[in-house]
């Protein structure tokens, strides 16, 4: 629904809808990556009893500095972190924005290289900064002579990398990133919200913290953490580029519920990441299983995998709606997107698909 033309919004926000997923409740949800295994109840007992600590003090701001959690962050990170290195806010998306608010904005750009994350252009809008991406290779990889060609061409204050890519699953070799870190004038983003699921062998930017400044790590509770609701996002990085973070953050924007409920949790880090291994052998499982009917398969470092062609995904995708399946209609036209769930979860798709896309 259009807002009527009485509301005097932004003339360049006009005609724009709230974004996300359909939230479909009821069905097989393989829509949005989350991690399908809930905290069991003794972490919900510890985070409930954490919760209730903080309730006893919600008459006072909370901690604006979240200082201890951000220094649990830290620790769970390693690679010789501390707190003045982390900053934390209500998801990794809000840590993007405040990238953008603080390192883009008006005669500002950032680049970043499609198909990737539909969320970014949204931030880039709401910042005024200028949005450019460059493309994918045909395997979703980033050509790095590309990437630098382009980072030379149009000088971006910010640099977007998401690694492991989403909707792609592709992770990018450190080497990439340090070509483009190499060349990029401002601040380099690696999104690595996926980053717990990458395969053995798949290393991490934050190895290059130590040595390039510029550069950022974001990470999320969302995922492979299983936190999803408790909306925890967080980034690593120097820690003058932390502070120019906190220039921007609303004061008090974790509220004590928040760093309670995400500081008991990171407690029982072990147990909320257990199933991952799981989660990553599924996922191979699903990328082979639909390699052997003969679809076209993303290689995927992530909880999910990107499947085609589909001459008419659309009719695919409100196929296995229709048998209480929701994947996601996303990326490149012609593929859709299933994210890994627990075996049973995984067997409804099977066997919705197969009736749906008979191969
Ligand atoms: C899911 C996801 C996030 C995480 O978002 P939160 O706000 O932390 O829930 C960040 N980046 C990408 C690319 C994602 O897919």
């Amino acid at each position: 629904m259009p807002l009527p033309s009485w509301v005097p919004i932004r003339e360049d926000l006009r005609g724009f809808e709230p974004y996300g997923a359909p939230q479909l409740p009821g069905l097989i949800g393989l829509n949005v990556n989350e991690n399908p295994y809930a905290p069991s109840e003794a972490v919900a007992d510890d985070i409930a009893a954490a919760v209730r600590a903080a309730a006893l003090g919600l008459n006072r701001y909370p901690d604006r500095e979240a200082v201890e959690l951000r220094e649990r962050l830290a620790q769970y990170l390693g690679h010789g972190l501390s707190a003045q290195n982390v900053w934390a806010a209500n998801g990794s998306n809000e840590v993007m924005l405040q990238i953008l608010q603080a390192f883009g904005g008006p005669g500002r750009a950032a680049v970043s290289f499609a198909p990737t994350y539909s969320m970014y252009p949204e931030y880039a809008r709401d910042t005024h900064t200028r949005w450019v991406t460059g493309r994918r290779a045909e395997d979703f990889s980033v050509d790095p002579q590309e990437a630098v060609e382009l980072i030379k061409a149009e000088q971006p204050d910010v640099v977007l990398l998401t690694s492991p890519n989403n909707p792609t699953g592709t992770a990018l070799p450190l080497s990439t990133v340090e070509e483009v870190l190499e060349v990029a004038p401002g601040v380099v983003v690696v999104d690595e919200a996926y980053a717990e699921f990458r395969r053995a062998g798949t290393p991490t930017a934050l190895e290059l913290l130590d040595t390039h400044p510029r550069l950022l790590v974001t990470r999320t509770m969302s995922k492979a953490f299983a936190l999803a609701g408790g909306r925890l996002g967080y980034v690593a990085a120097d820690a003058a580029i932390i502070d120019a973070l906190r220039i921007v953050r609303l004061p008090y924007h974790l509220s004590a519920v928040t760093q309670a409920a995400a500081t008991a949790a990171l407690a029982h880090a072990d147990e909320l990441l257990a199933q991952v291994d799981a989660l990553r052998e599924a996922r191979d499982e699903l990328a082979a299983w639909l390699g052997e009917r003969g679809y076209a398969v993303a290689e995927s470092d992530a909880n999910f995998v990107l499947f085609g062609r589909f001459e008419d995904r659309h009719a695919v995708w409100q196929g296995l709606v229709d048998r209480g399946v929701l994947i996601r209609e996303t990326g490149p036209e012609g593929w859709l997107r299933v994210s890994v769930g627990t075996p049973e979860e995984m067997n409804a798709f099977y066997t919705a698909l197969m009736e749906v896309d008979p191969r």
